[in-house]
């Protein structure tokens, strides 16, 4: 069995970590590699995605990388400086490591300006499949930069990267450096932690609860991060036995810990508790009149409406309307399904549309427009990603802003409506397979239950990669479809 990443080695990757999730870098460093849930399929296919295009860029680029057994990064450090001592015009996956900080860049590239290594310095750049920069992977290209500039004895004015469409986005190292500092602070202080475990004990973490700010101590906490994270396996089945606070829809990290300090750890005990006395003992104020509705509803698996829903007549029923973009390319919306529905929010048939390109998406723009030009009506859909999703489908149709303006007055978010109903639900979050478990009395879907992301589904289909993938988009649009029907239909009979 291999072991844990070692404690004492701060990676380039821990800055990512540590915006999704600081427990990550803890379990890291003391759980054995194969304690991991693996990937699953779809985002292990996109991790090759990202090495295929890396790869590519570095192959047109005709740089050297250093060569060295896996993991001895001490000797990849050596070739590595080697490399830059002989002036190569740039390095493929170099090693930056002084024994503690550890960086590989995909990219470094020699560029004018004296250094240790002569008249001439090295920048650093990674290649990254998305289409615009992350900040996290822009602080990571600064951490290389500081490795860098320790070993040829100047720091890079810059750094870059090289993204989706082959685009350069170069940037000032400078202004981030502070940044970086602070970050790294903060991952040194749970990797120090995590070597011993601290005060937590086991893998998934005690209720005691706290961020790297307090002293590297960190939990376990229920977000967006785990539906792909490696430590799901350990984490979730552990966040639901102990009734965490992160499964109450509204708690962030920081009310966590408060609430935790004064011995509220759990769901039963936020639901347990009072308001009213809480801010009569003087403590700080956390939302807690939101919050213990909240807690009560999940306890109590109970539907809670404070106020009557609003939504509109619907003389000529509705449409019920599901887009999915692509999150490496904000303008490409790779699903767009739809259904009609009546006053009641009985679904006729769905037209599920895959859109692999911009002719395939102005063609679903269109057909919606004369669909609902044929019989206006609202477009029923749930959650905030529909408006962005169908303004990039106008565009793609080149639809005047008139009209674009005009399709999106349609719109009508079922979970903006229920928000304004003060609703309350036994859901850990208001998503869509949550909200509709939770109103068919059906269990909780868990992190890795949710569909894969139609885009990826869209991009193998692209890309050729063998598959039913077409099939897979269909039933996912008409799975989706089905779920804002039930919503849709459980809405309208109130
Ligand atoms: S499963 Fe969730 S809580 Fe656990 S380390 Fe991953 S992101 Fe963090």
């Amino acid at each position: 069995m291999s072991g844990p990443v070692p404690a004492a080695r701060v990676r380039a990757t821990d800055l990512y970590d540590l915006a999704v999730c600081p427990h990550r870098i803890a379990l890291d460093r003391r759980l054995p590699r194969e304690a991991r849930t693996p990937p699953a399929p779809a985002t292990a296919q996109l991790l090759a995605y990202g090495l295929a295009l890396e790869a590519e860029v570095a192959a047109a680029l005709g740089y050297p990388q250093p060569e060295h057994p896996p993991g001895d990064f001490a000797e990849g450090a050596r070739q590595t400086r080697a490399l830059l001592e002989s002036g190569v015009p740039g390095v493929y996956q170099a090693v930056l490591y002084d024994g503690r900080h550890l960086a590989v860049p995909d990219l470094l590239r020699r560029v004018d300006g004296a250094s240790r290594l002569g008249a001439f310095h090295y920048e650093p750049g990674d290649v990254k499949a998305g289409l615009s920069p992350r900040a996290d992977q822009v602080l990571q290209v600064v951490y290389a930069g500081r490795l860098l500039g320790e070993l040829q004895g100047r720091d890079p004015d810059h750094g870059f990267l090289v993204l989706g469409d082959r685009r350069e986005e170069r940037f000032p190292l400078g202004e981030l450096r502070h940044v970086l500092a602070s970050a790294v602070a903060q991952v040194e202080a749970i990797v120090e932690r995590g070597a011993t475990g601290g005060a937590e004990g086991g893998a998934a973490g005690s209720s005691a609860g706290g961020t790297a700010a307090d002293g590297g101590e960190t939990f376990p906490f229920l977000g967006p991060g785990c539906a792909g994270c490696r430590w799901r396996g350990t984490c979730v089945p552990d966040l639901l036995a102990r009734q965490d606070l992160s499964l109450v829809d509204g708690m962030t990290r920081t009310r966590r810990r408060l609430l935790v300090r004064h011995g509220v750890d759990s769901v039963p005990a936020l639901a347990a508790l009072d308001p009213a006395a809480w801010r009569a003992a003087g403590r700080p104020p956390l939302g807690l009149d939101l919050l213990t509705r909240q807690a009560a509803a999940l306890l109590e698996r109970r539907v809670a409406l404070t106020r009557p829903l609003e939504l509109p007549a619907l003389p000529a029923g509705a449409l019920l309307l599901h887009l999915e973009r692509d999150p490496l390319d904000a303008d490409a919306v790779a699903l767009a399904a739809w259904a009609p529905c009546d006053a009641r929010g009985a679904a006729g048939p769905a037209a599920v549309r895959i859109l692999r390109d911009a002719a395939d998406r102005a063609a679903a723009a269109v057909e919606l427009a004369a669909l609902l030009d044929a019989a206006p009506r609202p477009l029923f859909h749930f959650g905030g990603a529909a408006p962005g999703a169908l303004d990039a489908l106008a565009e793609a149709a080149g639809l005047d802003p008139r009209r674009q303006a005009g399709l999106a007055a349609h719109l009508c978010d079922l979970a903006a409506a229920l928000r304004r109903a003060a609703s309350f639900l036994p859901v850990w979050r208001y998503e869509l397979e949550q909200v509709d478990a939770a109103l068919g009395g059906a269990p909780l879907p868990g992190p890795d239950e949710a569909d894969e992301p139609a885009f990826l589904y869209a991009a193998f289909l692209r890309d050729g990669v063998p598959g039913a993938w077409g099939d897979a988009l269909r039933e996912l649009g008409e799975r989706r479809l089905a779920r804002l029907a039930r919503v849709a239909s459980w809405m309208l009979a109130r």
